[in-house]
């Protein structure tokens, strides 16, 4: 890829591998959200592509990086939506199996007045991604620089990609999202970097009182190699495995349309980055912009930056 700014792993065929969902994202504007057995209209249905592990796949593809996704859709019209999205960014897809008889996830989105999104999601074909997915996969992950997980799989398919990442040598990215109760110790232990945004790194954390910084230790403490945290407009925090303390990089100023897929933004640009061989703070930098520039458009993956058009 042309992005980074350390050493290629050359000896591997891809820079980035997602393990992870992908949904539809249906979207309507409300002036007011409806309580229980309420009807309100809504603006126009608009669909995109998303889902956590499409988005970072995308993020990733869009700056260069050779990215492969590992993923389920339905054989619907949104499965299609979401192969041709991935297909645009240049993400290999030969991974995503296309599950007749099933759904592909979709996330029902309203977004209300001041741009709060209130979203349920049905994970359709996402639920099926199993394990023996995962071992079917094992030459892509020894072909990988670095995996990248999340959680909107079944958690045993996410534990047995770590597991396959670390036997394969390749780095784990870990983004605990959505956020469960506990986290589980072997991913936690596979982080490297484990990626919060402020709300996660609070409830992981258990630690209500304390700043980012706090938090970012903490986890560090119970077994993360590396802990980001994100913290919107003002940037992120990067605590490295042997550093005493996080490095603060800042946000990047721009004029905010909406954060949809932002986090999603930043762990693909995050992930792009590691691969290439860039130390974590000067990765977080980078993300940090790629992140600040999804911002000024619209939606998830359609606002996603390609190198040239990112923020100095
Ligand atoms: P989301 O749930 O909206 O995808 P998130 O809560 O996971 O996002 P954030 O910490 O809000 O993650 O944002 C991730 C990154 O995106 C930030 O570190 C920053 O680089 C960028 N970002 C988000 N909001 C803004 C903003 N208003 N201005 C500039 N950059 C932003």
């Amino acid at each position: 890829m042309t992005v980074v700014t350390g050493e290629s792993d050359a000896t591997r065929a891809y820079d980035v591998l997602v393990v992870g969902s992908a949904n539809a994202d249906l979207a309507v504007r409300v002036d007011r959200r409806p309580g229980a057995g309420e009807t309100v209209l809504g603006t126009d249905l608009v669909e995109s592509a998303g889902g956590k592990g499409a988005n970072q796949a995308a993020a990733a593809a869009r700056l260069g990086a050779r990215t492969a996704l590992l993923a389920r859709v339905g054989d619907d019209a949104y499965g299609e939506l979401l192969l041709d999205a991935q297909r645009s960014a240049g993400t290999d897809v030969r991974h995503v199996r296309v599950e007749g008889g099933a759904r592909t996830g979709t996330a029902m989105i309203v977004v209300g007045p001041d741009g709060d999104n209130a979203i349920v999601v049905s994970p359709g074909a996402n639920a099926r991604l199993s394990p023996d997915d995962v071992a079917a996969a094992a030459p892509l992950f020894a072909a990988s620089a670095v995996v990248s997980l999340q959680l909107e799989v079944p958690p045993a398919t996410v534990r047995a990609a770590a597991a396959l990442a670390g036997e394969a040598g390749a780095r784990v990215v870990f983004n605990p999202s959505p956020v469960p109760d506990a986290l589980d110790p072997e991913l936690l232990a596979a982080a490297d970097p484990l990626v919060v945004n402020e709300h996660e790194a609070r409830l992981l954390s258990g630690d209500a009182a304390g700043s980012a910084a706090d938090r970012a230790r903490v986890l560090r403490e119970r077994g993360a190699r590396s802990v980001v945290v994100t913290l919107g407009g003002e940037g992120a925090l990067a605590l490295d495995g042997t550093a005493p303390e996080p490095v603060a990089v800042p946000g990047v100023a721009v004029r905010a349309v909406d954060t949809t897929g932002a986090g999603d933004a930043f762990t693909g640009a995050l992930a792009a980055q590691l691969a290439g061989g860039a130390p974590l703070v000067e990765a977080v930098r980078f993300a940090v912009r790629v992140g600040a520039a999804s911002v000024t458009r619209p939606g998830a993956q359609s606002s996603y930056p390609s190198p040239d058009e990112l923020p100095s």
